[in-house]
């Protein structure tokens, strides 16, 4: 089904692009050198409008959410930034529909305080819907998908385009929409009433927060899990944990989470990125990939 209103179409409200923003101060890293510009869009019109601005003026953009997954260059970003901060959420009576810049861990906690499973393992990502849908954010078994309805997307051109779970090629941290330009505005996910969902989300969280260096700047998990493995056991065994280079270390408490440990530059977490991939390649014949996404100054 294909949704397009054109009357939806006002001028950018140039007060809202901010010019040089540290990007330092929109991702969960502290890493990143200033935006050339930078929007922050609080409704599906203002995202719209950024966005088709920016095609018409051949800019170079990029869409973020909490900036949960990203490293941005110590240079910055040579275009605009756009952050989605659509906030609008639905409740009803078995699902929920929620805009791409809302919490993707706070609408965990709040489904399953009213009862309903499935969002548990939402819980503790940092992330916005957007993001979480682009990534297929997951822990342990659960992934986005799983509970996934379907999604409302902005193209490039303006059209807007609501895709069913099915056609979206979901799989270990992938969605469609990486290959795709545009922007996720809102997403649908499944709500099926439990008893005990409140207490499977708070044991799930204090699990994470146990395991895993919440308190410290990061990205979450660095790499991809190789085939039948776990990068965070891997780099573990190959005795890299506290490994620091610059202001960036290899936590101690998760190998797979590479932390701004002293105001650390993103070639600080580059060179580490590198380095662990030369030992694992070399040491135990194992490619590992890149789960965060590195946003260079001239992408
Ligand atoms: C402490 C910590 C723990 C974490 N734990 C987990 C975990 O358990 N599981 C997990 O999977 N991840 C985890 N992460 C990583 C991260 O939270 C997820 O990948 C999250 O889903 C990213 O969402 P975001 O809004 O921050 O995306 P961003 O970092 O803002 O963006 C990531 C990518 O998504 C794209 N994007 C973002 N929003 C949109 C949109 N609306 N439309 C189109 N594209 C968009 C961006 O262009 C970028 O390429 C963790 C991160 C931290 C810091």
């Amino acid at each position: 089904m294909i949704i397009f209103d054109p009357s939806w179409y006002i001028k950018v409200k140039k007060s809202q692009v901010q010019f040089k923003a540290p990007l330092k101060d929109y991702c969960t890293y502290a890493i990143g050198g200033p935006a050339k510009e930078l929007a922050v869009a609080l409704t599906k019109e203002e995202l719209r409008e950024y966005l088709i601005d920016a095609k018409r003026l051949n800019k170079k953009y990029i869409v973020i959410g909490k900036g949960s997954n990203c490293l941005f260059d110590d240079r910055g970003f040579n275009g605009l930034v756009i952050v989605n901060r659509i906030q609008d959420i639905e409740w009803k009576e078995s699902s929920v529909v929620v805009g791409g810049g809302y919490s993707f861990s706070l609408l965990g906690i709040q489904a399953s305080r009213k009862g309903y499973t499935g969002l548990e393992f939402a819980s503790g990502i940092p992330g916005s819907i957007g993001g979480s849908v682009y990534m297929n954010a997951g822990s342990g078994d659960l992934e986005t998908k799983d509970v996934l309805e379907e999604v409302e997307f902005l193209h490039e051109d303006g059209r807007i385009e609501i895709y069913k779970r099915d056609a979206l090629q979901f799989s270990y941290r992938m969605s469609i929409f990486q290959k795709m330009k545009g922007v996720i505005l809102s997403a649908t996910f499944r709500l099926k009433l439990s008893l005990d969902a409140k207490e499977k989300q708070e044991k799930l969280l204090a699990y994470r927060m146990e395991t895993q260096p919440y308190k410290e700047r990061s990205c979450g998990c660095v790499f991809r899990n190789p085939e039948g493995d776990s990068a965070g056991r891997l780099i573990d065994s190959l005795g890299l944990k506290g490994l620091t280079q610059g202001g960036a270390k290899i936590s101690e408490t998760h190998g797979n989470f590479i932390v701004n440990h002293n105001q650390a530059s993103a070639e600080d977490i580059l060179d580490l990125i590198r380095y662990v991939q030369i030992k694992a390649k070399h040491h135990a014949g194992i490619v590992l990939e890149p789960e965060v996404k590195y946003i260079p100054f001239d992408e």
